[in-house]
């Protein structure tokens, strides 16, 4: 094995990492961590330190770490078929097995899925579909999706258009043209403090309706959201949102895409986030769960209204001109059949919804009552919290002073991971579906402890 300090030196002169201030790494003052092994909701690390990774890495070891029935899944395929492409009508055992099951779990009116490797492809994907659908049907000028902001789909450059945080469009010339965003559903953060829930979601209705309405019906084509807001925050949305914002795309024949790359498999304790909140998408994008990222996989769920009009476009157009060389990866489907019998097998759904409630009440316990905390707030096992410098006038800490990030790293040294969300201070927490009771205690006290040693 190499020395640390070699490998780190290699790291820090060859490897160009995601997400990170390049020039603090490369003068070695931002964090290295080689990791090295994986159990259950722990890693370790290569110095031996053990962790609790309260995020599930990126909200995707949904099954936890370590599960054998998935690596086994995956090295029996490679052995019998590492690869071959999904191109004019082929298929493997693994791939064409998921496709079914995938639907079986899907709500009732989805009709067939279209496999790529990640969620921002899958959304790409999304998108391109949404613009030949309009263009078989007629209606050249009907392209604009509607995102909303504190959205996350990925980093692309249609996805990171769809994307609504700052980080992912400043320097890069995003958002594209054909991109708008609204209004988050974001309570906590509405402007007037006065305004009651059921006054935000009427105003979230009205801003979208004056969106439409400045824009024209006719060229917007879909709108774009994930159940509970993710990496914009952690937001659940407030009562009645999703049935009101449904209401008006259906009113002006607007499609919606369920962006359930975060929720779908189970992480609100229903299988999709569409089912939690009665969505009835006319595309799902999904991604991690699918996997629980022991491989890379991701897919766009079509409805049956969408997929009949794509059929008629290949009749009149022929073959469509999609597809990534690694579209239906027999590894990656492999890892998906074992990762769904799994979560079938220990029935991990109804756990993420237990665990989650129970997690989510124990975090409020731990750390509702802080003076800087301004929110606790959670669904399924997702959890988020979120500080404040004043909690009676609701006033927000200053970016620079960096509070979510200190927190985050108070917490590491205590041996947690959670993620200091990319905007605003927000804690997030999404661990995987496997943790238990003593865990959630164990992430709820330590949590407390790094809030104090901070704040
Ligand atoms: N959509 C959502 C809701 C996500 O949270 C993410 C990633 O976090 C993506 C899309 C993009 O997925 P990927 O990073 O696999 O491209």
């Amino acid at each position: 094995m190499l020395k640390n300090d070699l490998l780190e030196q290699w790291d820090r002169e060859n490897f160009f990492h995601p997400s990170t201030h390049l020039a603090e790494f490369a003068r070695g003052n931002a964090p290295q961590r080689v990791i090295t092994g994986g159990q259950g909701c722990h890693i370790e690390d290569r110095d031996g330190t053990r962790l609790l990774d309260a995020f599930a890495g990126l909200y995707c070891v949904n099954v936890g770490y370590g599960r054998q029935e998935i690596a086994e899944a995956i090295a029996e395929q490679a052995r019998e078929l590492a690869y071959y492409h999904a191109y004019v009508g082929h298929g493997t055992e693994a791939s064409i097995t998921l496709a079914k099951m995938i639907l079986d779990r899907a709500p009732d009116h989805m009709s067939k899925v279209y496999f790529g490797l990640s969620g921002s492809d899958a959304n790409e994907t999304n998108v391109k579909l949404i613009w030949y659908y309009n263009n078989i049907l007629g209606r050249p000028e009907k392209k604009k999706i509607i995102s909303r902001w504190r959205g996350y789909h990925g980093s692309g450059l249609v996805t990171g258009s769809l994307t609504g945080l700052d980080l992912f469009h400043k320097k890069f010339d995003l958002p594209l043209a054909q991109v708008i965003h609204t209004e988050a559903p974001y309570y906590f953060r509405r402007t007037d403090v006065s305004q009651s829930e059921e006054a935000f979601v009427a105003h979230c209705v009205q801003e979208l309706e004056a969106m439409i309405e400045r824009e024209g019906a006719d060229t917007i084509a879909a709108f774009i959201g994930e159940p509970v807001l993710g990496t914009g925050g952690i937001v659940p949305p407030p009562e009645g949102y999703w049935a009101a914002i449904q209401n008006v795309l259906t009113k002006h024949d607007i499609l919606l895409v369920a962006d359930e790359v975060v929720t779908g498999f189970g992480r609100l304790g229903t299988m999709f986030g569409s089912e939690h909140y009665g969505l009835k998408p006319d595309l799902i994008t999904i991604a991690k769960g699918l996997t629980s990222a022991y491989a890379p996989l991701s897919g766009s769920i079509v409805s049956d209204k969408m997929w009949k009009v794509l059929e008629q476009g290949t009749d009149e157009n022929g073959p469509i001109g999609h597809g990534w060389t690694y579209s239906a990866h027999p590894i990656g489907a492999a890892a998906g059949v074992a990762n769904l019998e799994l979560i079938d097998k220990l029935d991990l759904v109804t756990a993420a919804g237990k665990t989650g409630a129970y997690f989510n009440n124990a975090m409020a316990e731990a750390v509702g009552g802080h003076a800087h905390v301004g929110e606790v707030r959670g669904e399924g096992m997702l959890c988020a919290v979120e500080f404040v410098k004043e909690r009676e006038s609701r006033t927000f800490f200053d970016a620079s002073e960096k509070v979510g990030p200190q927190i985050a790293n108070a917490l590491l040294a205590e041996g947690v991971i959670a993620r200091a969300m990319p905007q605003g201070d927000i804690l997030g927490f999404a661990p995987p579906f496997c943790l238990s009771q003593e865990e959630a205690d164990e992430i709820a006290g330590k949590t407390a402890r790094a809030v104090k040693a901070v704040l």
